[in-house]
């Protein structure tokens, strides 16, 4: 039986995980779950929101399901999320943005990959205040070529296997000149070796917009880190919100798999949280272990779920919703 790290997280993480432990389940598939902390309950247990131990399980196991995890906001610890990344080198974060049949949006049959940079630039955690008044601050962001080749390497390998149509290159390469210039030099370079499909890049201020207006003419989005996280939530918005939008985590030998949002300490406790994020994550996790058919069925069965359109939480049914808990039911219940 395989064996995977499993850490429910904070807020809605908890309710979220149970439940997509259940539709695992459900499927047949057997995984021995080996639970761990971190974040606020690791602060409160261990004084340490990454313990050594969590590292080690997952070093152990290699696959790594992960709920939402809260970081303080300006001050306080650093994100254990960035902090997983940058400890296992988990330099590829794969978003994938598509549209379900039944949500109210207003864009229909999205279909795109979102590929965002993950250990350098912003997130690099190199800064300070340069005094004590805190008169100035400064963030430093490191681009590095051997970052930017990986990540765009992955990126349109990734396309070219999946018979993609386009490689839209995301930066800000006409202001920050050096980390933004050497991304999409990197990236134009690389894309004459695949000519395949078409490259093209966009500045993000202008991508926001064209993303909102025409998405239907973008298909494989590769950025830096800080772009890309905004953008897989603003991408997020297309399809029906922060409730729908998985992720992967990839490096060379472990993978963690979570929803794109966060711990939503509004909705926290309510067991009103739209469980599908991580329950499509669960399914890209089953496929990188080799459990295509029980990822097929969840997948299928989350598509079914919101079709049928009559047990769906707040976010997607305002007006008649029901909860995490019978939403997750009735995925089980699509499983077939
Ligand atoms: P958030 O993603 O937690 O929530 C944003 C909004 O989306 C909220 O209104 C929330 O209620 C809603 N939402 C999120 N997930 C939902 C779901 N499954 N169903 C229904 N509604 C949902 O973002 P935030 O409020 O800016 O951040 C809260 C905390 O989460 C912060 O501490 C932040 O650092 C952390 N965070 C963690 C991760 C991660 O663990 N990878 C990612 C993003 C944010």
């Amino acid at each position: 039986m395989r064996t995977i790290t499993l850490i429910p997280g904070d807020g809605i993480g908890p309710e979220i995980v149970s439940v997509t432990l259940e539709v695992i389940k459900a499927t047949g598939v057997q995984i021995e779950w080996e639970y761990q902390e971190a974040g606020l309950s690791a602060i409160e247990k261990y004084k340490d929101p990454l313990p050594e131990h969590v590292l080690e399980s997952i070093t152990r196991n290699k696959v790594l399901l992960k709920g939402p995890l809260t970081t303080p906001v300006g001050s306080g610890f650093r994100s254990v999320n960035v902090a997983l990344r940058k400890e296992f080198d988990l330099y590829v974060n794969l978003r994938p943005v598509r549209s379900f049949e039944g949500i109210q949006s207003i864009w229909h049959n999205i279909d795109l990959i979102i590929f965002r940079e993950n250990t350098e630039e912003f997130y690099s955690g190199i800064e300070h205040y340069i005094d004590s008044a805190k008169s100035a601050a400064e963030t430093i962001g490191i681009v590095t070529r051997f970052g930017s080749e990986r990540i765009l390497r992955f990126a349109f390998d990734y396309a070219k296997a999946h018979k993609r149509k386009k490689v839209t290159i995301v930066h800000k390469a006409n202001i920050l000149k050096y980390t933004g210039g050497l991304f999409l030099d990197v990236g134009k370079t690389m894309s004459k070796e695949y000519p395949e499909f078409e490259t093209n890049d966009r500045i993000v201020d202008n991508m926001s917009m064209q993303l909102v207006m025409n998405p239907h003419q973008f298909d494989v989005i590769v950025t830096t880190n800080l772009f890309g996280d905004i953008l897989s939530d603003l991408c997020s918005g297309l399809v029906g919100g922060l409730g729908m939008a998985p992720g992967a985590n990839i490096g060379k030998e472990i993978s963690m798999f979570e929803a794109v949002h966060g711990s939503a300490p509004d909705i926290a406790g309510k067991n009103m949280a739209n469980p599908s994020a991580i329950i499509l994550a669960s399914a890209m996790m089953l496929r990188h272990i080799g459990e295509l058919n029980a990822a097929n069925k969840i997948e299928n069965a989350v598509i079914r779920t919101i079709k049928d359109a009559r047990f769906l939480t707040r976010d997607l049914n305002p007006e008649n919703p029901v909860t995490t808990t019978v939403m997750a039911q009735e995925i089980i219940r699509n499983l077939g």
